[in-house]
């Protein structure tokens, strides 16, 4: 399950999957799902925030009182998975067509409920908490075609179109918590839907069974998260099951028994045994007795070691670099 690592350790964390991931291809940029999923994003400029005023919508309550073009409805409700604080702690960028998510049945975690229905109160009713609807022009003639205008994700059920209640992202403005057609992207049919204006389609899509927690999305020294394999999201964070440490006369190494990632370490010691060339102690982490050259940083006209903190105007270096990292590698 667990894809080739294909960046190298980022600090804090080695992020596997996700915006980190992001890449230019001829000035688009994409992210990709642990399957391969490739989604389209736009980076916002951060400037082009635009602040609704939401009691013009009936029943429309404020969630996070932001206004920012950094990231969009589709962003919060597919990539943040409805998580309001997300934006804080995750690279921001607007995804513009989520339904790659969606995708290919075999390939994805999302089963399709329904797909491009005008809405009503029997969808409402069938609705549940966490289903993404996504409103699209219905018009078929109309030069938006099938457009996607909103992403949005139930947070309370109910039997009709207004007792539904959904959170989303009003385009560059605030997470909002409303009914399903009180809000900004919802325009109904009006009188005969052949001869006027025809309303909104919904599509809406629920997570199924391929959604689990069992792909290493990240690591770090101390935690794993584990995710969706499909998506990407669904994260827990725990802490790492370290066995025992393994060392070497330069590094202290553990292996998680969970995520299989080794995580490595070097040797500190409280106080240290000095000489001109090296530092001898016992490792205060590992337990390990060890000797290693001093690691010298230059400043105030003299050479400091940044661990036994031993000083000298004339440095002494043994040759032995090259054994040093081999004994990393071994
Ligand atoms: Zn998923
Ligand atoms: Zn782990
Ligand atoms: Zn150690
Ligand atoms: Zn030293």
């Amino acid at each position: 399950m667990i894809q080739k690592l294909l960046l190298s350790l980022i600090i804090p964390a080695t992020i596997l999957y996700g915006s980190q991931m992001a890449v230019t291809s001829s000035s688009s940029y994409y992210i990709y799902t642990p399957a391969g999923i490739q989604i389209e994003i736009e980076y916002g400029t951060g400037t082009d925030g635009y602040s609704y005023n939401i009691s013009n919508y009936t029943g429309a309550t404020l969630l996070v009182d932001i206004a920012t073009d950094t990231f969009n409805c589709h962003t919060f409700a597919w990539y943040y998975q409805g998580d309001l604080y997300a934006y804080i702690a995750e690279t921001q960028f607007n995804i513009n067509d989520p339904t790659p998510y969606v995708g290919n049945p075999s390939n994805t975690c999302y089963s399709i409920i329904y797909s491009d229905e005008y809405l009503t109160d029997t969808i409402a009713s069938n609705l549940q908490v966490g289903d993404i609807i996504l409103y699209k022009y219905s018009d078929t003639t109309y030069i938006f075609d099938n457009e996607i205008k909103h992403s949005a994700m139930v947070v309370q059920t109910g039997s009709t179109t207004t007792s539904v209640r959904i959170k989303s992202k009003w385009g560059k403005g605030q997470i909002v918590e409303s009914d399903l057609v009180h809000h900004p992207f919802y325009t109904p049919a009006i009188g005969d839907k052949l001869l006027s204006y025809p309303g909104d389609f919904v599509c809406v899509y629920r997570h199924n069974s391929n959604h689990t927690s069992t792909c290493l999305i990240s690591y770090n020294d101390y935690t794993h998260t584990y995710g969706c394999y499909y998506c990407g999201r669904s994260l827990i964070t725990n802490n790492h099951t370290f066995g025992a440490y393994s060392s070497s006369n330069t590094y202290h190494w553990h292996t998680c028994s969970v995520c299989s990632q080794t995580i490595y370490g070097q040797h500190y010691a409280n106080t240290y045994t000095i000489n001109p060339i090296t530092h001898i102690g016992t490792c205060n982490v590992c337990g390990s007795y060890f000797e290693e050259p001093h690691d010298f940083v230059y400043y105030e006209m003299k050479y400091h070691c940044s661990k036994c903190g031993y000083e000298t105007k004339h440095p002494l270096y043994p040759n032995k670099q090259e054994e040093t990292e081999n004994e990393k590698i071994a």
